[in-house]
């Protein structure tokens, strides 16, 4: 995991560090070119930025050096240098770069505050291009030049393969090219030495999520989010006219984004280039699978095509001809819709904030570390951890994805696809093909039920309609417990089908009712349910509720024999506070909808005058999501439970809040957020810190209040959740079925063992069953969370990011 190195190592490797972003543009490459320049200042180096990519270093700067090389000791921090209108660089103060022009600037020394409010902006706003010079040697010389010429030491490049090849051979040719310069006088011997290595780290910027090594490419994630925004508008005019449609996303050499929209957005048939329809005649199972799907009553049929689709012979699979099948053969009303550059477009998602801020971070540390042995890293994300990889490996590896499929080894492609990109594909078949006849015999079928506990959340639907479908296709028998445990002892229960869960996956809230109480209420009663509606397995999907039942249905085994079947917890709450897991089903969701909010409350607050917004985020007594928005919204303070609040602290706040509003350029207002949970204490209230703040801040700056209530509970669940639910609710029910097969070799005796009732929890990399009986040991359960909250951290990380020891070092 990333981590701030200390400031000490920075400062005695005071380097120059530049960023660019290269190739095709992608949401998130903002928030690496804000995190590598804050986090560069942070560590005592000097930032830059180079404009419209490699093209930008071989064209330099036109009329001399773009530093000044006057930035006074004590502005080095913060200075207000600003770009305005993308042409001129302007400054607040006028102690450091006066009226100049960036026309002809491409290597342009930048200071923190030119990449406030970076975050909320897609594409790159540095600007990126695919520059033919750079492929030459000359280019690449002049390139060389250019950097030495501004002292540039390391070089931050975010981009696709393509540029991070660009970059290897870049550091790589870099001596080469210093001897060269040296040899015809255009740079000193005190320049050669100071420069006779690169410091090189890539980041990949890329909305196909194509590259090998990493789970995640910068951009994937919001690109996944515009194609299911999409998706889910053309779903509910397909339903009203009953109609077909044939989407076509991104995706040259890579199915990702097709895969994962299917799975988000519930699609009858997929077609991505690492997987193509086994068939000669791929036509007549397509058709036959969506007569299928339509002859259970659905109204609707939507296909995906990734644009690098292809069949087993290489040969293209275009939407139109998909069309032409399904109009000629089906009879279908069917029409095609290009996504094409909505893709790209757009505020880029909570997690494509976060993990490029993680990111630069990492890329920043990795270049403070290198030296001329080590190689140049590519910063990559395996689960949610950040990682370095060789970069050439990377590249490597995902070059031989589109080998392996040009020589028609598509095991191969699949295999060197990250382990959730299998998963996920047979998470998609699972969900959506039908089988005429179930996979199990009779004795291996099971009654399933399944129940929400706690509070709604998004994915809930979307985890309970993936286990329905499985449940399905095995031959079990799904049953939806409505209204909890309260709903189970009303006997609230009824059998799910394939078409009654149908648009379940974009669903908010909870279809099947979800409430607070636990099976304590009755725990015999409970057990009499239990065996009337002869269950052998259960799926509990909720929050820190489903898990303390979880624990007082196994500790109840002993008395009641109803209670041993295999019983599972699926997490699912906005609040992240079951212990143990990193995720839970909803907290992306919640994250996204407190950025929007966010986003919106810092632009009104912007638009009048100073102001700070004291945004109140519900959680209980867990802090992840304020801590974890106030990441992804660029808050200057942020208040959790964990932490609490006392009066040492809010005095250092106000003192800080006031340092940095006497620090802005004047004549501009400026809004900051500060994010409270709603538990952080129960003195010093969202209302007392608005009115504290109002009240101290005099003429510097005002202050407003904003609630997020239950807003962060509701809406659409974001993609991520969706595809979290499909792959961890398949989970739980092979878990489930491995249970109750287990039972059955037992002849009758029906003990199930501690392990059987369990929770699945992310752990790092890997996903982890963790028998509840473990877990309470984990458990604060006074406080409603996990004893180890591994976020914490980036509390501080958050206050690194708006440099608030330094403003209040300072003064
Ligand atoms: P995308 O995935 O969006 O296509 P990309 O980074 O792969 O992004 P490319 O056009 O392949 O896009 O590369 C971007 C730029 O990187 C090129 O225009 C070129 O300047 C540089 N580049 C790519 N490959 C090399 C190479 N082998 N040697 C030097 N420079 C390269």
């Amino acid at each position: 995991m990333a981590h701030t190195a200390t400031p000490t190592t920075s400062q005695k490797l005071k380097m120059k560090i530049a960023v660019l972003t290269s190739g095709g543009d992608s949401a998130g490459m903002n928030a690496v070119v804000r995190s590598v320049v804050k986090t560069a200042i942070a560590k005592g180096c000097d930032a830059w930025v180079v404009r419209e990519g490699y093209e930008g270093l071989v064209r330099g700067n036109a009329n001399g050096s773009s530093d000044s090389g006057a930035v006074r000791e004590d502005a080095s921090f913060v200075h207000n240098l600003r770009f305005g209108d993308g042409e001129l660089l302007k400054d607040g103060t006028g102690d450091y770069i006066s009226g100049r022009t960036l026309k002809g600037r491409y290597i342009v020394r930048v200071g923190w505050d030119d990449v406030r409010g970076w975050f909320g902006e897609g594409g790159t706003l540095i600007g990126t291009a695919r520059s033919t010079t750079f492929r030459t040697q000359e280019g690449r010389q002049t390139a060389v030049y250019n950097m030495i010429k501004e002292g540039i030491d390391a070089l931050v490049v975010c981009g696709g393969d393509g540029s991070l090849t660009g970059a290897d051979v870049f550091r790589s040719e870099w001596p080469k090219h210093v001897e060269a310069l040296r040899a015809a006088g255009k740079i000193t011997d005190e320049q050669v030495t100071n420069h006779h290595h690169l410091r090189i780290a890539g980041l990949v910027g890329s909305i196909d999520n194509d590259m090998s090594m990493t789970d995640l490419t910068i951009g994937a994630v919001t690109a996944l989010h515009r194609i299911c925004e999409s998706i889910d508008n053309i779903n509910s005019t397909a339903v009203s006219h009953s109609r077909a449609f044939v989407v076509e996303v991104m995706g040259r050499h890579c199915g990702w984004l097709a895969l994962m929209a299917g799975a988000s957005c519930g699609a009858d048939f997929i077609f991505i280039p690492e997987d193509p329809p086994s068939e000669d005649n791929w036509e007549d199972s397509m058709c036959a699978m969506i007569q299928t799907h339509r002859e259970t009553g659905q109204r609707k049929t939507i296909v995906i095509v990734a644009e690098g689709a292809i069949d087993k012979d290489l040969k293209p699979i275009r939407a139109d001809y998909i069309k032409d099948v399904l109009t000629d053969r089906l009879g279908l009303d069917t029409r095609v819709t290009t996504l094409g550059h909505t893709q790209r477009g757009g505020a880029p998602a909570a997690y494509d904030r976060i993990m490029p801020t993680l990111q630069g971070i990492e890329a920043v540390d990795a270049l403070l570390e290198s030296t001329p042995d080590t190689p140049s890293y590519m910063i990559g994300i395996s689960e949610n951890k950040v990682t370095r990889v060789p970069l050439m490996e990377a590249v490597a590896l995902t070059r031989s994805v589109g080998t392996a499929i040009s020589e028609k080894n598509f095991k191969k492609a699949m295999s060197l696809r990250d382990p959730e990109f299998a998963e996920m594909l047979a998470g998609f078949y699972a969900t959506s093909v039908l089988l005429k006849e179930p996979k199990l015999p009779h004795h291996l079928r099971m009654r399933v039920g399944i129940m929400h506990v706690g509070a709604p959340a998004g994915g809930m639907n979307a985890a309970t309609r993936t286990a329905v479908r499985y449940c399905l296709r095995q031959g079990h028998k799904p049953f939806a417990i409505h209204n909890g445990f309260l709903g189970l002892l009303d006997d609230n229960v009824h059998q799910l089908s394939w078409l009654g869960v149908e648009n379940w996956m974009t669903r908010g809230g909870s279809e099947l009712g979800t409430n607070r109480k636990l099976p304590d209420i009755d725990l015999g009663a409970v057990a009499a349910k239990f065996q009337q509606h002869n269950f052998h397995a259960l799926l509990l999907i909720g929050g820190f509720e489903a898990f303390h039942a979880l624990t007082m249905l196994e500790g109840a085994r002993k008395n009641y024999p109803a209670f041993h079947i295999p019983m599972v917890h699926l997490p699912a709450t906005i609040s992240n506070n079951v212990p143990m897991t990193e995720f839970s089903l909803g907290s992306d969701t919640s994250l996204n909808a407190l950025v929007q909010a966010c986003d919106a409350i810092k632009q009104s607050a912007s638009a009048s005058r100073n102001r700070v917004f004291v945004v109140e985020t519900q959680g209980g007594k867990c802090g992840y999501i304020a801590t974890m928005g106030a990441l992804a919204t660029g808050a200057v303070i942020v208040y959790t439970p964990e932490r609490g609040i006392d009066l040492d602290m809010l005095r250092r706040d106000v003192r800080f809040l006031k340092r940095r509003y006497a620090l802005d350029q004047k004549g501009k207002a400026e809004g900051r957020l500060v994010l409270r949970n709603e538990s952080s204490s129960d003195v010093y209230s969202t209302d007392f810190i608005r009115k504290m703040f109002k009240e101290e801040g005099g003429s510097l700056f005002d202050s407003r209040a904003a609630m997020l209530g239950h807003t962060l509970q509701g809406g659409i669940p974001s993609p991520l959740d969706r595809t979290r639910a499909v792959r961890l609710a398949l989970k739980c029910m092979s878990f489930v079925e491995e249970h109750h097969q287990a039972l059955l070799r037992q002849h009758g005796k029906k003990h199930a063992p501690p392990e059987s009732a369990a929770v699945i929890t992310i752990q790092g990399t890997t996903i982890k069953w963790v028998p509840v009986t473990e877990m309470v040991a984990h458990a604060d359960m006074q406080n409603r969370r996990g004893k180890h909250a591994w976020w914490e951290p980036y509390q501080d990380l958050v206050e690194t990011l708006v440099a608030r020891q330094q403003l209040l070092d300072k003064h």
